[in-house]
């Protein structure tokens, strides 16, 4: 059984956890789910020790670094960057052109940042690129020519230099202290700039299916679980200012979550049988899907066919739809 600590405030208004409402009690030993009672915030009853984080990540960037290591010697773009790309336009149309217009001599910051993918992509817009990142990943970043930071972002540490784009995708859920993040991250903006917070919605059409079997909720790892109004909550907490907030569906999120948690239960019956052979969990899979080869190479191209359908969900349900699977705030200084 994983260490684990219990959560016993609220990540978002440190209300006391034993006062909020179970929405999953979890197993016996395992995690449950709670909303809190004063600010809605959906939070993790416990999260998983730092070490053993640290030794999961570990594991996950050094698979990262090897396969890109390999891809970069051939000269090529690394796997992975046409989906970044996509992603960048998105957050480009959602900035109205803003971060894809950067003036010279820009500085683009993005926090938790692997092996540097989204920093390549910005790099490419003319921006000058550094990220955050404590796992090996970071060696492969670096090679791949960006800066990287030693800092806490919970903490009270400046950097001494601001940035006109900061890029904070799937993080702010795994930290203790959310606000005390993104009041770093205010204070790390140079005048005009923007901010990027993407994060996973609990109100994801698909989670209730799974209850707490669904993979994206990745329990013992993600503190706190955000919806449209949760994660405005926090931004104005920080006191910075809302640019738009966007969770349209798409056509891989609605499905690749739940082929994943289908995948994990399969995976653990094959585990019985063969358990050599089998991946620990679908997000292994993912992983090796991710980094190229074999896997890659059949699951890039699907994902690319599911993304040619997002412009039709978006236009159906909207881009303030409540049930997308991701939620995308662009935001500035107060
Ligand atoms: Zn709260």
């Amino acid at each position: 059984m994983p260490a684990r600590i219990a959560l016993d405030h609220c990540p978002l208004c440190a209300r006391d956890a034993a006062s909020a409402e179970t929405l999953y009690a979890g197993p016996p030993g395992g995690v449950g789910i709670r909303r809190c009672r004063g600010c809605g915030l959906v939070f993790a009853t416990d999260f998983a020790t730092a070490e053993e984080l640290g030794a999961d990540y570990g594991a996950r960037a050094e698979r990262d670094v090897e396969v890109s290591a390999a891809a970069t010697a051939g000269g090529h773009d690394r796997p992975g960057i046409a989906r970044k790309r996509a992603r960048v336009a998105l957050y480009d149309r959602l900035s109205h052109g803003r971060i894809g217009r950067p003036h010279p001599g820009s500085r683009a910051l993005d926090i938790g940042c692997n092996t540097g993918l989204l920093l390549d992509v910005l790099a490419g817009y003319g921006y000058a690129t550094a990220g955050i990142e404590r796992s090996p990943a970071a060696a492969q970043a670096i090679a791949a020519g960006h800066r990287i930071l030693r800092v806490d972002i919970e903490g009270a540490d400046d950097l001494g230099e601001r940035f006109d784009l900061i890029t904070l995708t799937h993080v702010l859920e795994h930290l203790r202290r959310p606000v005390a993040a993104l009041q770093w991250i205010g204070r790390h903006l140079a005048p005009g700039g923007l901010l990027v917070v993407e994060v996973p919605n609990f109100a994801d059409v698909a989670r209730p299916l799974w209850g707490l079997k669904y993979r994206a909720l990745e329990l013992g790892d993600h503190l706190s679980f955000f919806e449209r109004a949760t994660l405005e909550e926090a931004i104005a907490r920080a006191g910075l200012g809302l640019v738009e907030l966007w969770s349209a569906p798409q056509a891989s999120t609605l499905l690749f979550p739940s082929l994943l948690s289908g995948l994990d239960l399969g995976l653990a019956g094959l585990r019985r049988l063969r358990p050599r052979r089998a991946p620990a969990t679908a997000h292994d899979l993912g992983a090796r899907a991710r980094g190229g080869g074999r896997i890659g190479r059949v699951v890039e191209p699907l994902l690319g066919a599911l993304d040619r359908a997002d412009p039709w969900l978006e236009e159906r349900f909207g881009a303030g739809c409540p049930w997308g699977a991701n939620l995308v705030a662009v935001v500035g200084a107060g």
